[in-house]
């Protein structure tokens, strides 16, 4: 096994002093970019009164305010839908003729937005981050991948052509076909890896040995690789989802499509590996979620992530607001060695919860909590009154048993949560005790909160 390495080659013989000049002189040039093709910006920019020639460095462009998030986003495409007739946003700069692959996020709440829009040279870049981590996983060219994502013709489908470019062949599961289908579709096509959510992962590890009579280590997999919430960064779930497939589990997030970062082949988690710093800012630029302000990236550091495209052709993005609350790590991965920037996710912005005035992120509660697995299921759900942020305390958290527990038992494992979770995260919660498999088990993304409100 060998360690991970940024994607591009040329990228691992700069010091971190001349990686940020770099990084330097790509966003100069992307925002120059910006400005010369695409109105948005140049409005952008007037209304926040920002003038390029005050960015002096990337600490100047760092400490700028956000310039967009999802509300702009929106804005931006309702702004090109009515003017110039496509959904692609007010900052598409790149021709129409030029996009390559468009994929959109679900619009189950309200509409779907081109988020995910790129050229054939935004795919390019996207190549590299891909190829590292098949390459790391020891996926092989020539190798399947089953792809079973519960969001699989939208965000997600815009990494199939790496995929394919990488040497692998990606077999498309439609998720909405129910589990049979993708146990019909993995039986078939005899996979080396599997790519999905962490919950799905989960629920199949379970559905598998009732519909075949197998356990879902017969399929003989190399690799999971999961994405779109956390999970592989929960010690307990990472374990769980490893022993029943027999094989390693890969966090891995893609912000836009565009820059990636995938964790190591490590048993304990050392967070998600930055490694094409060349395309992104992203998990450098870090906010307070609450008041804006510019955090220092150092180790250990928690912020709001900001994404910031380097080198973005369709829809380069600048300091926009992705509502992930990371946590950063600055040292040389203990496990592969790898010097750049690592982090992990450990919640959303909009997820977080003011109790008794300090800021609880639901992900960390649920960290917390799967330690106490078999004595708990590890099903839970915050119990919301009223809507969030601000929780009349106490907390409440429904929590599963495990099976088999008895009253005295459970009496037990209650004081141990509650001391955990004061001693961790400051959080002095009441907890409802419900019988295991009450709790509506998820295919898709698994709720964090029952809402009485
Ligand atoms: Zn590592």
């Amino acid at each position: 096994m060998h360690g991970i390495r940024y994607a591009s080659q040329g990228i691992n013989s700069l010091s971190e002093e001349q990686l940020r000049a770099h990084q330097w002189m790509l966003l100069q040039q992307q925002i120059s970019y910006c400005l010369d093709n695409s109105t948005y910006y140049r409005k952008r920019f007037k209304d926040l009164d920002v003038e390029v020639g005050d960015i002096k460095g990337l600490d100047d462009f760092l400490a700028l305010p956000v310039l967009m998030g999802k509300d702009q986003e929106r804005l931006a495409q309702n702004e090109s839908l009515e003017k110039q007739g496509h959904p692609f946003s007010s900052y598409l700069c790149a021709r129409l003729d030029q996009i390559a692959v468009t994929a959109t996020t679900s619009g189950t709440t309200g509409d779907p937005t081109f988020t995910y829009t790129l050229t054939h040279s935004d795919l390019r870049h996207l190549n590299s981050g891909i190829s590292s981590m098949m390459n790391h996983a020891g996926i092989l060219p020539g190798e399947r991948v089953l792809f079973a994502h519960a969001l699989g013709i939208y965000a997600t489908s815009a990494v199939l052509p790496p995929l394919r470019n990488s040497g692998v062949l990606p077999i498309d599961v439609d998720v909405r076909g129910g589990t049979d289908a993708i146990l019909k579709f993995a039986q078939m096509t005899s996979p080396t890896a599997l790519m999905t959510t962490p919950s799905l992962a989960q629920y199949l590890a379970e559905a598998m040995p009732q519909k075949t009579g197998k356990p879902v280590s017969s399929l003989n997999l190399k690799a999971v690789f999961v994405v779109g919430e956390i999970g592989a960064g929960i010690p307990e779930i990472k374990e769980k989802i490893e022993s029943a497939y027999g094989c390693r589990v890969y966090d891995w997030i893609a912000p836009f499509a565009q820059t990636l970062a995938f964790s190591c082949n490590s048993h304990e988690y050392h967070g998600m590996h930055a490694v094409t710093p060349e395309i992104d800012l992203y998990p450098l630029d870090l906010i307070d979620p609450e008041t804006g302000r510019h955090v220092e990236p150092v180790d250990g550091a928690i912020g709001e992530a900001i994404c910031t495209s380097l080198n973005r052709q369709a829809r380069p993005i600048l300091k926009y607001a992705t509502g992930d609350i990371v946590q950063i790590y600055r040292n040389e991965c203990p496990n592969c060695g790898f010097k750049g920037p690592r982090f992990k996710v450990i919640g959303r912005s909009d997820d977080m919860l003011i109790v008794k005035g300090a800021n609880i992120y639901p992900a960390s509660i649920r960290t917390v909590i799967n330690e106490f697995v078999p004595q708990i299921t590890g099903q839970m759900r915050i119990v919301l009154n009223q809507p969030p942020p601000r929780v009349e305390p106490p907390l409440l958290i429904k929590v599963e048993k495990g099976e088999g527990m008895t009253d005295e038992a459970v009496k037990d494992v209650d004081a141990k949560i509650k001391n955990a979770l004061h001693t961790r995260i400051r959080l002095t919660p009441a907890i409802e005790w419900v019988n295991a498999g009450e709790l509506e088990r998820a295919v898709t993304k698994t709720p964090m909160f029952e809402k009485r409100y």
